[in-house]
């Protein structure tokens, strides 16, 4: 059987957990070499443990991507394992929630940060060597579906997910004539960690039950009352991955089980 990513050298960011740990496994269970890049590097070891023992290749990387030294050096310790870069996912994030009166301001730093930054850092790092192959590459964003729509609460959120798409595009159209390609994925909501986190924090801030919040809040505009799942997200990361030509660049796609549509 062929593999989709055979020998393709692909780093995650944020796959410790969630959905980049399942895009992770994805990439491996397809034939490519992982770098699972985290702040937590216990959980990015444990990822790579499981990769590895299920026959997989991976590595973990102890890489904060709001640091360019950090990112810098993570980038380079993958390039001297493996000899390139093919597959950037810059997945890293979290979510913090407020009132936009009452955001604090380092709150709202640190969201651009991680989400922005730490996009920006990592793709920086990792065009020279998609040229340098000759063989182009994927750079993969993991929007949302707040990088189209807006929700209260989230204004650091939603403006760093939008960000991302202009990102993309500039991307796409300077990486065209490398053959690297740039493309946003906009989960719908996936009951990772943090989204275990907010509902707790949603249901204080509304003023409503915890399972109000899941109801009428997070799954309110879905067509069938249905998660996504993290497997339905590293599917569509594995198809940008593997798409061979330029013709799908600059492009962001939705899933959410129909809870926003373009
Ligand atoms: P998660 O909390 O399960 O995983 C996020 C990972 O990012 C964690 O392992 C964390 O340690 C890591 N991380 C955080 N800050 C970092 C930093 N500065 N440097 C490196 N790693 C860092 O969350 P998730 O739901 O899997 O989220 C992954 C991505 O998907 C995020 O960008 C998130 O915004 C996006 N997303 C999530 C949902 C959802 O509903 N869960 C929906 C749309 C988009």
């Amino acid at each position: 059987m062929t593999m989709k990513l055979q020998d393709k050298v692909c780093i995650v960011t944020g796959a410790a957990s969630g959905i980049g740990r399942e895009i992770a496994r994805t990439y491996a269970r397809e034939g490519g070499r992982v770098a699972i890049a985290d702040v937590k590097l216990d959980a990015a070891q444990a990822a790579v443990d499981e990769i590895n023992a299920a026959g997989g290749r991976a590595l973990a990387l102890a890489m904060d991507v709001t640091s360019e030294e950090q990112v810098d050096a993570g980038i380079a310790q993958v390039v001297a394992a493996w000899g390139g870069i093919d597959v950037l996912v810059a997945n890293a994030g979290v979510q913090i929630v407020h009132p936009v009166e009452e955001f604090p301001f380092a709150d709202w730093k640190r969201m651009l940060a991680i989400h922005l930054d730490g996009a920006f850092l990592t793709t920086k790092a990792c065009v020279p060597h998609m040229k340098a192959s000759g063989k182009g590459g994927s750079i993969i964003y993991m929007g949302s579906v707040h990088s189209k729509e807006a929700s209260v609460l989230k204004s650091a959120y939603v403006t760093a997910k939008h960000g991302l798409i202009g990102l993309c595009k500039t991307v796409a159209k300077e990486g065209g004539k490398h053959g690297i390609r740039a493309n946003v994925i906009c989960p719908g909501f996936v009951r990772t960690a943090l989204v275990e986190k907010q509902i707790p924090e949603q249901s204080r801030a509304l003023g409503i039950s915890e399972e109000d919040v899941v109801k009428k809040v997070m799954l309110k505009d879905t067509v069938d009352g249905e998660f996504t799942t993290v497997q339905d997200v590293a599917e569509v990361a594995l198809l940008f991955a593997s798409f061979e030509s330029n013709a799908l660049t600059g492009q962001s796609l939705v899933v959410s089980h129909g809870w926003f549509m373009q």
